[in-house]
């Protein structure tokens, strides 16, 4: 029989280390695709400039590179939003990333409530989020429809909330690692580096993608486990995952390239071109403006303090003032006739 001729360079695997990129990569033997993230100034700017608890800034972290990840799997141009609404001192996550590679992030907590689990050294991630949702938002514009995506936060990481949703939803075998660390050097000073790691089993045939309930904590004495013989190719991704440490995945002395590699060269691995990512907000002055204009005069005039309205971006930071007039124009005749009456 012949041989196709397939002409794919093969090289070693870069030892230059890129910040701020996503590598995509494949193990075409194993079926698995994944994606390696590695964060340097975009996560210390974002996180930064925030000035948020310690513990609070870590998990912004954890989810900007969660975000990151899913978000540059987009085949389309739009805005991927991961979200977390919880009962937790972490009340909100916000993450806003934009194709191809821009990212924002904000969060907004009970500083006594963080102060708390600090002192007491709780501050985990499952104490600091408590129970609610995880939303992933698909945003393809004005014209398309938004797809949401939601999973249960249960006293777990982002981590297992990212397991549990492509379990439920996706139904595609999935495996995540996140880190984030403050690096502190004489030279440099203090700042944040994040690194995660997506790894998906996605053969061809959609029975071999089969994966094991998780234990049902709940039920009855005697119910017998959900027994399913996972792929031998998953079992063997899955346990490389696990072994990834921490320090591998901000280690700014190991490339994306060598990990990968580290991990699966056993299989042959494939590497995709890389993507850069920013952190950069999307707000200026005509969107605030915008936005301001659609409220009711009402609720306009409510905001005015010192004959001005003034609002800040909670992504960047960023002032915008205007004067009651510039932004109480009403769109038609008739708000101002209303306005002008008694
Ligand atoms: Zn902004």
């Amino acid at each position: 029989m012949n041989q196709p001729h397939i002409d794919i360079p093969v090289r070693a695997p870069s030892a230059t280390s890129a910040d701020d990129t996503i590598l995509p990569f494949e193990i075409g033997a194993l079926d698995l695709r994944g994606r390696v993230v590695r964060l340097g100034a975009a996560v210390d700017a974002i996180l930064a400039g925030h000035s948020y608890p310690q513990p609070v800034a870590k998990l912004l972290g954890e989810a900007i590179t969660l975000a990151v990840m899913l978000g540059t799997s987009l085949k389309f141009e739009g805005r991927f939003i991961l979200q977390t609404q919880s009962d937790g001192p972490v009340r909100m996550l916000v993450v806003d990333f934009r194709r191809p590679g821009q990212v924002r992030a904000c969060a907004r907590f009970d500083k006594a409530r963080v102060a708390e689990l600090v002192g007491n050294g709780k501050a985990s991630a499952a104490n600091l989020l408590g129970q609610g949702h995880l939303a992933m938002t698909i945003d393809q514009g004005a014209d398309m429809n938004r797809y949401q995506g939601l999973v249960a936060l249960n006293g777990g990481s982002l981590e297992d909330a990212a397991h549990e949703y492509f379990k439920s939803s996706e139904q595609i075998p999935t495996r995540v690692r996140l880190a984030v660390a403050e690096e502190m050097s004489p030279r440099a000073g203090h700042r944040w580096r994040a690194g995660g790691l997506l790894l998906q089993f996605l053969p061809k045939a959609p029975e071999r993608a089969r994966v094991a309930d998780l234990h049902p904590g709940d039920a009855p004495e005697g119910t017998p486990a959900h027994v399913v013989d996972e792929d031998d190719a998953w079992v063997e991704g899955r346990s490389m995952v696990s072994t990834v440490e921490d320090v591998e995945l901000i280690d700014p002395a190991l490339s994306s390239e060598q990990l990968v590699y580290r991990l699966f060269h056993e299989r042959g691995v494939r590497v995709f071109n890389s993507v850069p990512v920013v952190a950069q907000c999307s707000c200026s002055r005509d969107s605030v403006e915008a936005m301001l204009k659609n409220f009711s005069q009402d609720d306009r005039d409510h905001m005015v303090e010192n004959g001005q309205i003034s609002v800040t971006c909670e992504f960047c930071s960023a002032n915008y003032k205007f004067s009651p007039d510039e932004v109480g124009a009403a769109p038609d005749g008739e708000q101002k006739a209303a306005r002008s009456s008694p």
